[in-house]
């Protein structure tokens, strides 16, 4: 190819294992014949990102492949348009097309998940956690979250996030010894701590919260209940999740994980609460809304509504519980013992491993988890003693309970071959092999 010299240029550190020179760009990848033009050095990279995601068992659960419609919406015009405010109530001329668009995501979102209202505004996950705080507190009011090391968010009130140093933020967690929340244990902190914003939801928490429970608890100590639901919308869209809806007063997520769109997040509450939430989103913490992301979020509306979209959800949580089976079947120890959503996390040191040296093996091996600190972790974050992964990508690949198995079986491999490169290197061949039969919604190959 002419522009081999820029190749060598873009080759990036993360993509080293991967030397770009067999394939060819905007070809057998989709990689728009303008942008190769114009920007050899950025296509290069897309098109090695696209190769890596396709040659890998992609396991990080907060991860997913989003549809080629929903890319072509998100690279769409509407990333030209200003449009601050609400449709029919804009501060820019010009909105003939993004009214109705937002619109339409909104009623999409509103039917799919049953909700009074929706906000499909916020730019990401963490910013519209931070829209609901400014809606329901004053700097220095109590906040009660999960803590991070036990499975919560950052947004959760954690000490380094604004949620933690702008806001007084008590934290529940797990009990260490079965992994799970107990439920008078946080009655009792909100009894005594009287927080006036509870948080329910967690990034790393492998089975269903009690929704339920939670409000209860809240309306017992006078709490508004935010349940941040971003790992298991797509759970919940399908049918194959608890929906916290009824139960909670605001209900955020992001729309990029499990529920399989553009990165992107929503706000979903009763009516009472609307206006609350959308002046806290616009003006309050942002300006014009990405209409190209709203045009993606529609689409992945769209999909999560079809009868195929709730197969894919039910089959996610039956991946999970396969691959968790096959896991505990190789002798891994699985936090709470199981799965009930789309995640297993693991303690890897009883195998003599910890968390980040066997996920830099598996990640050479093709298989891509990520370390995570385990409840009680003795442990420091940045190199603790548990694995989290996930099964939303795998099962938009097709996969099902028998690749699971096979799946289970070279985490065992890995984790006998943990400093052995030549090995892992083999089983690498292996999963791309592996992988060539499933193809990658949004990847053509
Ligand atoms: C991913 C996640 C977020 C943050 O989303 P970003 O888009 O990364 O800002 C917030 N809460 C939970 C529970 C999450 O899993």
């Amino acid at each position: 190819m002419m522009w081999g010299h820029d190749r060598a240029r873009a080759r990036p550190a993360a993509c080293h294992q991967q030397p770009l020179g067999s394939f060819m760009l905007g070809k057998e990848l989709m990689i728009d014949p303008h942008l190769v033009q114009a920007d050899p050095e950025v296509a290069a990279l897309i098109a090695a990102e696209e190769r890596r995601e396709f040659e890998k068992i992609r396991l990080i659960p907060s991860e997913n492949y989003a549809s080629r419609a929903v890319l072509e919406a998100t690279g769409s015009v509407f990333t030209n348009k200003y449009s601050e405010g609400y449709a029919g109530k804009r501060y820019y001329e010009g909105q003939q097309c993004v009214d109705p668009l937002e619109q339409l995501a909104i009623a999409r979102a509103k039917a799919l998940f049953g909700a009074d209202h929706a906000n499909v505004q916020p730019y990401s996950g963490s910013p519209a956690n931070l829209a609901v705080y400014f809606a329901l507190l004053k700097p220095g009011d109590t906040v009660m979250g999960m803590a991070l090391p036990h499975g919560g968010h950052l947004t959760h009130g954690w000490n380094v996030s604004i949620t933690g140093s702008y806001f007084r933020s008590v934290q529940y967690g797990v009990q260490i010894d079965t992994g799970l929340i107990d439920y008078g244990q946080v009655r009792e902190l909100a009894l005594k701590e009287r927080p006036k914003l509870m948080i329910a939801g967690a990034t790393a928490y492998p089975r269903i919260i009690d929704f339920q429970a939670m409000r209860a608890i809240a309306d017992e100590v006078g709490a508004h209940l935010l349940v941040d639901m971003a790992h298991i919308a797509g759970l919940v869209a399908g049918g194959a999740h608890p929906t916290p809806i009824p139960h909670a007063h605001v209900v955020s997520t992001t729309t990029h994980k499990s529920l399989r769109g553009p990165r992107g997040a929503m706000l979903l509450c009763k009516e009472e609460m609307a206006k609350m939430i959308d002046k806290a989103v616009f003006p309050g913490l942002q300006g014009g809304p990405h209409n190209h992301t709203t045009a993606g979020i529609a689409v992945a509306l769209g999909e999560a509504a079809t009868d195929e979209f709730k197969v894919y959800a039910h089959q996610i949580v039956k991946n999970a519980r396969a691959l968790a089976e096959g896991l505990a079947g190789h002798g891994f120890k699985l936090v709470s013992g199981g799965t009930d959503n789309h995640l297993i996390l693991m303690d890897v040191t009883p195998r003599g491993m910890t968390g980040k040296a066997y996920a830099r093996a598996l990640d050479r091996a093709g298989l891509e988890c990520n370390y995570n600190t385990v409840p009680g972790d003795p442990r420091k974050p940045f190199d603790p003693s548990g694995l989290r992964l996930g099964t939303p990508s795998v099962t938009s690949r097709g996969m099902r309970e028998t690749e699971m198995a096979k799946i289970a079986g070279w985490f065992s491999r890995v984790a006998e071959n943990v400093a052995n490169e030549a090995e892992l290197d083999t089983i690498a061949g292996e999963v791309r092999d592996f992988c060539a039969a499933f193809p990658c919604p949004g990847i053509a190959r």
